[in-house]
């Protein structure tokens, strides 16, 4: 039999097996090195997703692999009943880089989001001595998939067949800071954004807005929450999106590159707000465990190390140049967007997972955002030839 017949077997058998919320491409991946990608039939690909924003440091990376080799043989889990060094070590990094006061190690993206969430009602409930408070939120906004994350996600579609959500989420506009103002009220406790909007479709929060949002917040007595969790982490050209626009956010969330791979996210806090709850407010079994911190202890030793989020602006510079040269080139791309290696291509029309597929059989992975935008969120890790490369199949797959 065939390596092609192989990977048709045993992709009829995951969709017998695994419960169909995703169609996947019909690729298996076996295993990676630096930013390539290899499949289970040999086949090498160019990896411009980074596993949807996660693999900074690439694949395989030799110093982050024998760290959490190092910590497997040593302890994995512990609870949080308990101290463990890597947390402390990483939570250290992590406060250094962004300033924060206080972090909490959680599993996922989502998870850090509910505990946002969380700190902005116990904060507003200290405040004013009742709950019953209102969170506003952006249109096309992504946060998650569990149900507070949800309910502050502006996406109907994501919605509907879940309601009801959370009460007292409002919808404002991004980037239209009169949006935002029209719907506080004396309940409204804070604001939730994304600093470049990911999903959505790769929008950077204008200055004069996230500006204006955080007078806002600091005029009501709100908290602005700060969603970093795809453009953080070197991705931007800075170690966080926000730390170019001259604001601080009460709450940051990170997650997907804090741990290149292993499920890590974190929720900080500054100020007033990284005292707002209190023992037995919040908790979680496995967030924080040495094996996962010492993977995200390494990944932000290693951003020091090698200068990641400088080598970020160089290149994510060279990719500027590249697909402005590309948009200019071709009339179905109608708009190019981001910063650093979170950069959007707009089509003048719904081809965007089409053209993944193409590339993807170009072998190059380049996901898409929505059905109109393709996203480049590749390895932080990635040169200028890895970019000539991607163009040169780009034009070939158009
Ligand atoms: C991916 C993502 C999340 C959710 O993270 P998960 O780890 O998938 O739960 C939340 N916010 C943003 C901006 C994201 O890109």
């Amino acid at each position: 039999m065939s390596a092609f017949d192989d990977t048709k077997q045993t992709i009829e058998k995951a969709e017998q097996i695994l419960y169909k919320t995703y169609n996947r491409f019909p690729v298996i991946f076996d295993h990676g090195k630096g930013v390539f990608l290899y499949d289970t039939e040999g086949k090498e690909y160019l990896d411009f997703g980074a596993g949807i924003a996660v693999c900074g440091l690439g694949y395989n990376d030799p110093e982050y692999t024998a760290a959490l080799e190092n910590q497997a043989g040593k302890l994995l889990h512990i609870s949080n009943l308990f101290y463990n060094q890597p947390a402390i070590d990483a939570g250290e990094k992590l406060l250094a880089v962004s300033q924060m006061d206080r972090v909490f190690f959680t599993n996922s993206g989502t998870e850090a989001i509910e505990g946002a969430l969380k700190i902005a009602k116990r904060y507003a409930y200290n405040r004013d001595g009742h709950g019953g408070h209102e969170i506003i939120a952006m249109k096309h906004s992504f946060h998650g998939r569990s149900l507070g994350a949800l309910s502050v996600t502006g996406n109907d579609h994501y919605q509907e067949p879940f309601a009801p959500l959370l009460p007292g989420i409002r919808f404002a506009e991004f980037n239209d800071l009169d949006s935002v103002k029209a719907l506080i009220n004396e309940n409204t406790c804070a604001v939730i954004m994304e600093t470049i909007q990911g999903e959505g479709g790769i929008y950077p929060a204008t200055e004069e807005f996230l500006k204006g949002v955080r007078a806002l917040c600091d005029g009501h007595d709100m908290l602005l929450i700060l969603d970093e969790i795809q453009c953080g982490m070197g991705r931007s050209g800075e170690m966080f999106a926000w730390q170019s626009y001259g604001v601080k956010p009460d709450v940051m969330t990170v997650a997907k590159a804090l741990g290149n791979g292993v499920p890590i996210g974190a929720f900080l806090a500054s100020g007033r707000a990284a005292t707002a709850m209190v023992p037995g407010d919040h908790g979680t079994t496995y967030g924080g465990n040495p094996f996962v911190c010492a993977a995200a202890d390494k990944v932000l030793e290693i951003f020091g190390t090698r200068e990641i989020v400088a080598h970020v602006r160089q290149v994510g510079e060279y990719l500027w140049k590249k697909l402005d040269e590309f948009t200019a080139k071709h009339d179905c791309v109608v708009d190019h967007r981001g910063r650093g290696l979170i950069q959007g291509l707009e089509f003048d029309r719904p081809v965007a997972p089409i053209v993944s597929k193409a590339l993807l059989e170009n072998q190059l992975v380049l996901i898409s955002a929505g059905t109109n935008i393709i996203r480049f969120v590749p390895p932080l890790v990635i040169t200028e030839e890895d970019v000539d490369w991607m163009i040169e199949k780009l034009e070939k797959s158009l």
